[in-house]
């Protein structure tokens, strides 16, 4: 690990003073969280910054608040177990407290946050390679395309193929949720969906469209509809910790026959949490039938173009969105 300076501002001003592009290369100061990713990426000189802004002393940024009109804002800082455990958002949120849930192990849950969640690096195997200069760490080529590609992009790839890791995505992606990005400027809101960037559309050595000097402070969930259900859906290799090979965040409104309006977000298949648009226009006014769930799953995959190991990702995804509407059903 290279030596840095650790700041550790007490306030969201102080701490954006430090990040000012024009004080420091932002590729040379890194925000740090609960460091479950960054202190990783230290180790393995993934990340080589001079220096660190701890955001941990900062007050104010983990509550879970209701909004008016029924809308939720959660901090940045908000831990995932204090996710997972939140009463009233597993009634009203359940995609969001699963998706929670089914990150890594409760230590790291206890420890990591929202934002860093968010914010985390990709695991693909040539990126994490300290040795490997691949196409995310400045290289020319993606490695995953003619090499080992088992965990990579069914959906969206290309020039990188890296899937997102984050299970909070796709689930703040079926919720319509936003993120509050701070920075000495002042304040922008954007959409989740199109927070995280493709490798074709933003720049390849990123994965969200946050700025030099920019900070996510909160993430804001709108008002969901009275009648709305939702789940999440994780298949992993392993049965311990892992990331997600495939996975389905699902909101639907339903009147119990008929499926009036769905969000469809997808993770563990593309460089970003996917929407699945083509799958909530099969399942607008569908009725809550098999073939409906069936029709909807195949719209999800269609356009997917697997790379050398990983076609399995195709069936896998189709059963899982289909197994989430039949518990919808159910
Ligand atoms: C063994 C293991 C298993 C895991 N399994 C899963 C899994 O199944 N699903 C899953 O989703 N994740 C998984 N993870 C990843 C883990 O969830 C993330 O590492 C964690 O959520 C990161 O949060 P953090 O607060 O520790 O972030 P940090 O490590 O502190 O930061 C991560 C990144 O986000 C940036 N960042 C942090 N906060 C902000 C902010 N507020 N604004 C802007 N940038 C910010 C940092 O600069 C850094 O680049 C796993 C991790 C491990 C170690």
């Amino acid at each position: 690990m290279k030596a840095f300076r650790l700041h550790n501002p007490r306030t969201i001003e102080e701490a954006l003073q430090l990040l000012e592009p024009e004080r420091v290369s932002s590729l040379k100061t890194a925000v740090l969280a609960g460091g479950m990713d960054l202190v990783t990426e230290l180790k393995e000189y993934l990340a080589q910054p001079d220096d660190i802004v701890n955001l941990k002393g900062i007050e104010g940024l983990s509550g879970i608040e209701a909004e008016p009109g029924g809308g939720v804002r959660i901090g940045a800082l908000c831990t995932l177990a204090r996710l997972e455990e939140h009463p009233v958002l597993q009634r009203t949120h359940a995609v969001l407290t699963q998706a929670a849930a089914s990150v890594a192990s409760v230590q790291i849950r206890s420890q990591a946050t929202l934002g860093g969640n968010l914010n985390q690096r990709p695991r693909c195997w040539y990126y994490r390679n300290e040795e490997s200069v691949c196409l995310k760490k400045g290289g020319t080529e993606c490695f995953s395309y003619g090499g080992l590609n088992k965990y990579n992009a069914i959906l969206g790839g290309g020039p990188s193929y890296i899937v997102h890791p984050s299970d909070l995505a796709p689930a703040l992606l079926a919720l319509d949720a936003s993120v509050e990005l701070v920075s000495r400027k002042g304040m922008r809101t954007v959409k989740i969906e199109k927070y995280f960037t493709l490798p074709s559309e933003g720049d390849v050595l990123r994965e969200t469209a946050l700025e030099p000097g920019e900070i996510l402070r909160s993430v804001v969930i709108p008002p969901q509809k009275v009648w709305m259900r939702s789940t999440w859906l994780k298949f992993k290799e392993k049965s311990s910790f892992d990331w997600a090979l495939s996975a389905v965040a699902l909101c639907a409104v339903t009147d119990g026959k008929t499926i009036r309006e769905a969000r469809v977000a997808l993770g563990g298949v593309a460089p970003v949490p996917w929407r699945a648009k083509a799958a909530e226009a099969a399942l607008a006014n569908a009725p809550m039938e098999r073939k409906s769930f069936e029709a909807a799953a195949e719209a999800a995959l269609r356009g997917a173009e697997p790379l050398s190991q990983n076609a399995y990702k195709i069936p896998l995804t189709k059963g899982l969105l289909i197994r989430a509407l039949e518990s919808l059903a159910g």
